[in-house]
């Protein structure tokens, strides 16, 4: 472990024996069973397993953050983030065994710092990638390290999900006013159709103050049916995926006096999934550009790193697109909870996006 040298030895020993031991997953109906009922005793209980589990899975990622090709292990930004892992991880191993209540408390102050210590992790590892695509040739790089690095990245961030829905979920059983149906961050009544609208609007805010003007947005389906998800993780799939066609009818109407057609959100409600089709008539993607939209490293707007590019904060200014990450982002998002997304392009036309969510909420967490 070249980079690991701040480090004491003994850290990095505990790092890798900890790195090897085996993640433990769980699933939606599983946290939301357990949550419904946040008793003194469940949440010690929860608090136990995650003293246990968090250092595993973060240890993993620390392993892995110091192994990239490319010299990517050794980019500032890089690490930066392996340094907030490798603090979280002591953190963790520290933290005597939880006993009682109090120590329940204190544990949940920590691991809510922890979580709050990761927030700007994506941006960061965007940046140390960013760095790095500028000093490969494209030519020259082959496709299977590229491959690597996209690999690494999607199970780096699929697993920063999974550690932050659980902090999260554990952090949230302590309020002792939970809004009606929810259990932590589920919702066990949530109405994909409402969701998709605030997602929507809030997106058009964006594409008003960038262009000046943004397309109408129609959704279909029933606002009154709902189903256990987790809010937050569908606003922000409906969210990239509605920016992303309010960009393409945006870019394609600009210099057109035709009224931009409106992107259509159609929300079907199967036994086994629930479906949300993002339809727009933005012109589509070429099918020699298909491959790359679920990469981290392919975008076909101007970086926006390249002009907010600050170390100490790295923040993410939102913007309607340019990081390259909103798809492959969602995907994970979908894939966490057992479903997947879709792009289905025709070019000269429009795009259609589509997002499954299994209803069933048994798939166990993917654990890279
Ligand atoms: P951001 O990280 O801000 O989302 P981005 O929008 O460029 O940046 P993605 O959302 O992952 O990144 O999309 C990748 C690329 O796929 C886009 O740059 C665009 O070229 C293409 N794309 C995605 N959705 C559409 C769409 N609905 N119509 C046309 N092109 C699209
Ligand atoms: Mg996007």
């Amino acid at each position: 472990m070249a980079a690991l040298e701040a480090f004491s030895k003994r850290l990095i020993e505990e790092v890798q024996k900890w790195g090897c031991m085996k993640q433990t997953g769980v699933s939606l109906r599983y946290m939301m069973e357990f949550g419904s009922k946040p008793t003194q005793r469940n949440l010690l209980i929860s608090a136990q397993f995650l003293h246990k589990e968090l250092p595993i899975r973060i240890a993993r990622r620390a392993i892995e953050l110091d192994s990239l090709p490319y010299g990517l292990s050794l980019k500032p930004a890089v690490l930066k983030v392996r340094d907030w892992y490798m603090d979280s991880f002591r953190d963790l191993r520290s933290f005597p065994e939880i006993k009682d209540a109090n120590d329940e408390k204190d544990f949940t102050q920590m691991i809510k710092a922890i979580k709050v210590r990761h927030n700007n992790v994506v941006p960061m590892m965007a940046l140390g990638v960013q760095q790095l695509k500028k000093q490969l040739s494209p030519t020259r790089t082959p496709s299977q390290d590229l491959h690597e690095i996209h690999q690494f990245l999607d199970r780096f961030y699929m697993s920063r999900i999974g550690i932050r829905m659980l902090i999260g979920q554990h952090v949230e059983l302590h309020n002792p006013n939970p809004p009606p149906n929810c259990v932590g961050y589920i919702h066990t009544r949530m109405s994909p159709v409402e969701v998709a609208r605030h997602a929507s609007e809030d997106a058009r805010c964006i594409c008003l103050r960038e262009y000046g003007s943004a397309p109408d947005i129609n959704i279909y389906g029933d606002p009154d049916f709902t189903f256990p998800y987790v809010p937050t993780h569908l606003h922000l799939m409906v969210f990239e995926l509605v920016k992303n066609s309010l960009r393409a009818v945006q870019e394609r109407f600009l210099d057109s006096d035709k009224v931009p057609p409106p992107i259509r959100i159609i929300v079907a409600d199967g036994d086994e999934d629930v479906t949300i089709k993002v339809s727009d008539e933005g012109g589509g993607i070429p099918r020699s550009g298909l491959p790359k939209i679920f990469t981290y490293l392919y975008s076909t707007a101007k970086n926006p790193l390249d002009e907010h590019a600050d170390l100490g904060t790295a923040d993410t200014v939102v913007t309607m697109a340019g990081y390259g990450y909103g798809l492959p982002i969602s995907r994970l998002y979908a894939r966490y909870f057992g479903g997947d997304l879709q792009i289905i392009s025709m070019e000269g036309y429009g795009t259609d996006a589509y997002l499954h969510l299994s209803r069933l909420g048994d798939s166990q967490e993917p654990l890279p």
